[in-house]
């Protein structure tokens, strides 16, 4: 017996009281069988769409699903579902039509997993595929002809791994065998439907299995061929730290990463991929050198980011993580070094790099940090006490304007850089007196 909230089952009672048949289905009783918290409810009912609507006037219909939405508390969405069944798939993609269906089981023939196939009335959990059983033994297995059922919808492919990689599951092998085999089909997917996949396994609780799933049924080659051709890409060398090859290296990254951001997360995977394009190998130490890497690499995720018609402020942080990933934390910068860093970087992503060398250090094999590491990102901190740009000065055009008997123009900014550049070298205090008094003593004409 599973306990369902008190909101939930007087919302199973509204149905039931009229003579509909009713259940939860699908993700939430699959959570609810491990315990877990549920978010989303989603139901199955006999009940037509205009039915469901007289029940619950407020709620609303979305014609292409045949789902009505109904949100019972601030923040809390209900998605009722008409049985349905699904006639032929052609293209791997839709189901030509969507018809309604009469029972829950002809309902849960339709759905993907096992774990994905059960439903639940408020009494007894129907489970026609020995969901219950897969999921003790945590597994993710097809409903039926796995073969079959990849061909008709190829997101499934995908699909499969997302929800290992959430879980912490294990794909059977018929299943597995089959996603090798279907593969390809994936191409007949919208990059947008993949990107959400995708994400959703970065932001799962094992990207790095998700990853290797990927890799090892092949559909990597489809989704991320750059990052697929990583793994054979060698970077033991003498004197060289590396101990895995790019791609496991990248991987590895991924794993150690301690952000929760899936952008960060895919930076960390995706930092080094420069490195298919310009490995050498001199003949004669040995030694394999990747130059510029993160040159090549940037462009390469720039296009990446378009593949996968990612927002203009995602593909910005992803960019910018993997063109900056190289930065020094050397004790002898000098702070205007260190500002040009923060000021290439951008402050929003700082935290996000510094995620990012630590993963890519983990990811090495190396300790997780070092003492320069350290000393690094407390100067980040420090520079940022001290003026950052003209902004920051405690002086401002008025004051110059005033005491150099100025009109406003080109020249007042001038000066403001000039006493900027003082600042920012450390010869003069960024304190109003003392800046008053060199504005006191400046030469305009000093000025170039
Ligand atoms: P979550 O919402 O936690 O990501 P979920 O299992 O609820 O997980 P949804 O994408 O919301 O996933 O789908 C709801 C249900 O619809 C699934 O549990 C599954 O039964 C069914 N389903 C979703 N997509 C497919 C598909 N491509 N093929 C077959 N059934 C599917
Ligand atoms: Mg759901």
């Amino acid at each position: 017996m599973l306990t369902l909230p008190n909101d939930i089952k007087s919302f199973l009672d509204s149905f039931q009281k009229k003579g509909y048949k009713i259940y939860v289905v699908g993700g939430p009783v699959r959570d609810m069988l491990l315990g877990k918290p549920i978010t989303n409810w989603d139901f199955a009912t006999d009940a037509t769409p205009e039915k469901i609507l007289k029940l619950f006037p407020e709620g609303f219909y979305n014609n292409q699903f045949g789902t009505v939405g109904i949100s019972l508390q601030e923040g809390m969405l209900l998605e009722v579902t008409t049985f349905r069944k699904e006639g032929n798939y052609k293209d791997a993609r839709h189901p030509d039509k969507i018809e309604w269906a009469k029972t829950i089981e002809e309902d849960l023939a339709r759905r993907d997993f096992t774990i994905n196939a059960m439903a639940y009335d408020g009494k007894k959990i129907v489970d026609l595929y020995r969901g219950q059983e897969d999921l003790a033994k945590k597994s993710i297995r097809a409903v039926g002809d796995p073969d079959k059922r990849f061909s008709e919808d190829a997101l499934r492919l995908m699909r499969a791994i997302r929800l290992a990689s959430e879980l912490g599951f294990l794909i059977e092998d018929n299943t597995r065998t089959s996603i090798q085999k279907k593969a390809q089909l994936i191409t007949k997917i919208s990059w947008e439907r993949i990107r959400d996949e995708l994400l959703k396994i970065l932001a799962s609780a094992n990207p790095s299995e998700g990853i290797l799933f990927l890799r090892n049924t092949g559909l990597l080659t489809f989704i991320l061929p750059e990052l697929d051709i990583c793994f054979i890409i060698p970077q033991k060398s003498p004197k060289r730290h590396h101990i895995f090859d790019v791609g496991t290296h990248l991987v590895m990254s991924l794993k150690h990463c301690p952000s929760k951001d899936t952008i960060t997360r895919l930076a960390s995977l995706l930092h080094d991929i420069g490195k298919s394009k310009t490995f050498r190998r001199d003949e004669s130490t040995g030694l394999i050198t990747f130059y510029n890497h993160e040159v090549v690499g940037t462009q390469m995720v720039e296009k990446i980011a378009d593949r996968f018609r990612f927002s203009g402020k995602q593909k910005e942080k992803l960019v910018r993580l993997v063109q900056y990933h190289q930065f020094t934390v050397s004790e002898l910068q000098t702070d205007k070094a260190v500002r040009r860093f923060i000021r290439n970087v951008g402050k929003e992503y700082l935290l996000d790099i510094l995620d990012l060398r630590y993963s890519d250090r983990v990811g090495s094999g190396a300790a997780p940090t070092s003492w320069r590491y350290e000393l690094f990102k407390k100067r980040l901190d420090e520079v940022q006490k001290e003026p950052f740009s003209i902004s920051d000065l405690k002086i401002d055009g008025n004051d110059v304007m005033k005491i150099l008997q100025l009109k406003p123009g080109p020249q007042v900014g001038n000066v403001l850089k000039s006493i900027f550049n003082d600042v920012e070298e450390g010869r003069v205090k960024n304190e109003k007196e003392v800046l008053l008094k060199k504005l006191g003593e400046f030469k305009v004409s000093s000025l170039k």
